[in-house]
């Protein structure tokens, strides 16, 4: 399957029912404005033996693109509208791979309400490599941003934190202590992260700041901070913990130090939010609506840093997250 054959056998399916892709047939595509909206824009790549295993299916390969970028969208309240899409596949990458990793993307595509509207097909020496452009939209001047935490107010996290690093683990083989079972959540966890868009609207109504957790809770915190002008607060004991992560921790001498790992790892694709007080239930509401958490982890104060605590006691991370 050549370039052309490419796109158009296992794209342009992917662009039926969007006028603005123009059959994947011209040389860009053409975007309406919406009246009353912003359009966010927001781009993760993925690069073979970086962000997925070479032995993690095509399929799946597509789909964690897609929820990657997706994620971030959900932490800027935006309404999925549609992407793009750059491929590199490697030279020797057979039809068949190239099929399933198309039919992930339409599969995924359905489930979260966005279409192809363009992008580019090369080939390279290297490992598989793919980049989403994701496009959403948000009431004009509305996005969710990093910068809007205010002291005095309440920091939470959805879902839970640890699992895509367990999950990394499990996926190389490792974590031997736990059962079959916990290692197949963890793995499944890694390999498709589950964007929390359900919170879309209560973000816009009740956030005071967002982000999404892709390189380790506490790593992605100190963006926050840091845009914020204030200190945060993390409580590590009340990090929401998977049944597996759980069964993991179990195993850990040191527990303060096993939660610390967890709060510095990546891959987890969860949401750090920071409200007032009076507004965590609407929110907490609106995750149960969408079948997840939304876990109260600590505060933000006065001040500057992200500062952990294991039961009131101050503990030093040696690293803070995952960096390229
Ligand atoms: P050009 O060389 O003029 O940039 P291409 O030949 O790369 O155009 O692409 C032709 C059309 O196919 C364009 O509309 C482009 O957006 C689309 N396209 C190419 N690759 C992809 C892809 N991986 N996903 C979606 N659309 C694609
Ligand atoms: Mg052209």
């Amino acid at each position: 399957m050549d370039e052309f054959e490419a796109i158009a056998r296992l794209f342009r399916p992917l662009s039926e029912g969007a006028p603005e892709a123009l059959d994947l047939s011209d040389d860009a595509a053409a975007i309406p404005p919406r009246p009353g909206f912003d359009l966010v824009v927001t781009k993760d790549a993925v690069v073979e033996g970086v962000h997925f295993l070479a032995s993690d299916p095509p399929d799946l390969v597509a789909r964690k693109l897609l929820r990657v970028n997706l994620s971030d969208l959900a932490a800027k309240g935006a309404e999925p509208y549609g992407y793009f899409l750059a491929v590199a596949w490697p030279h020797d990458y057979a039809d068949e791979a190239k099929a399933a990793f198309a039919a992930g993307l339409g599969e995924d595509q359905a489930a979260f309400g966005v279409r192809l509207f363009g992008g580019d097909t090369v080939s390279t020496p290297g490992p598989l490599t793919a980049s989403v452009t994701m496009l959403g939209w948000v009431p004009t001047g509305r996005m969710v941003r990093r910068s809007g935490a205010r002291p005095g107010q309440v920091l939470m996290v959805t879902g839970s934190i640890g699992d895509g690093g367990l999950g990394l683990m499990a996926a190389q083989g490792g974590l031997p202590g736990l059962g079959e079972a916990e290692r197949e959540a963890l793995a499944a966890r890694y390999r498709l992260p589950q964007p929390r868009l359900a919170l879309r609207e209560a973000l816009l109504a009740h956030a005071a700041a967002a982000l999404d957790v892709s390189d380790g809770l506490v790593a992605d915190a100190i963006h926050m901070e840091e845009a914020s002008g204030v200190a945060l607060q993390i409580d590590l004991e009340r990090l929401p913990l998977s049944g597996p992560a759980k069964a993991w921790l179990a195993l850990q001498p040191d527990t303060a130090r096993g939660l610390l790992d967890l709060a510095t790892a990546g891959d987890d694709y969860e949401l750090v939010i920071a409200a007032d007080v009076t507004v965590a239930l609407p929110l907490a509401m609106a995750a149960a609506a969408g079948g997840f958490a939304l876990t109260p982890i600590g505060r933000v104060v006065d001040g500057q840093g992200t500062i952990l605590l294991h039961r009131g006691e101050p503990v030093l991370a040696r690293r803070t997250g995952w960096r390229h």
